[in-house]
């Protein structure tokens, strides 16, 4: 497998701060390609022997503002078994509804953006049901729960140019683990 050619922002730079923008249907030529690529990217980094080849980080999630293009667009890349990926890509996604129910990453939540451990918890909802356009610009919902739940939070943020470490209170990193569920 060849890696595609794409450069993710570090999170000292200024355009992941951006809020990106509501994307308009047909979709560029140049978008098609990129989400592929996103895609791949991921795929690539969770498989172990490709990791290490082309050493990388595991990544689940990339939204398009982390290749330095604005626009409300993610792509999360799910293995749901022993190397068999489920893709998503989401394009103008919105949270239509979330649970009560709240849950964070045990370990801290990673981000292929943040090439540095952070440790907090960052408050997730632990189910939420999202409303988006597929590449074609077809409308769907989706619901999600987990790790897949946390992703999708993630990578919203990300489209609002938050990042997960502005989430984490530096002073008091497990703040409110009490009232949350590990994952
Ligand atoms: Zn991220």
């Amino acid at each position: 497998m060849k890696l595609p050619d794409i450069t993710i922002l570090d999170e000292f730079d200024k355009r992941l701060r951006l809020i990106s923008e509501e994307v308009t249907f047909p979709l560029l030529e140049e978008d098609k390609e990129n989400i592929k690529k996103m895609l791949e990217y991921l795929k690539i980094s969770q498989i172990e022997e490709w990791r290490e080849k082309y050493d990388l980080r595991a990544g689940m999630g990339l939204s398009y503002v982390q290749i330095g293009i604005p626009k409300r667009i993610f792509v999360v890349v799910d293995e749901v078994e022993e190397n068999e990926f489920e893709n998503y890509v989401l394009i103008n996604p919105k949270i239509i509804s979330n649970s009560e129910e709240l849950i964070y990453v045990g370990e801290g939540e990673g981000c292929l953006s943040v090439n540095r451990e952070v440790e907090g918890i960052v408050p997730r909802y632990a189910r939420i049901t999202v409303s988006a356009q597929d590449i074609e610009g077809t409308p769907f919902t989706i619901r999600v729960r987990e790790d897949l739940s946390i992703a999708f939070q993630h990578e919203i943020d990300h489209l609002n140019g938050i990042l997960f470490v502005d989430k984490i209170d530096p002073k008091n990193p497990y703040k409110n683990a009490n009232i949350m569920r590990e994952i």
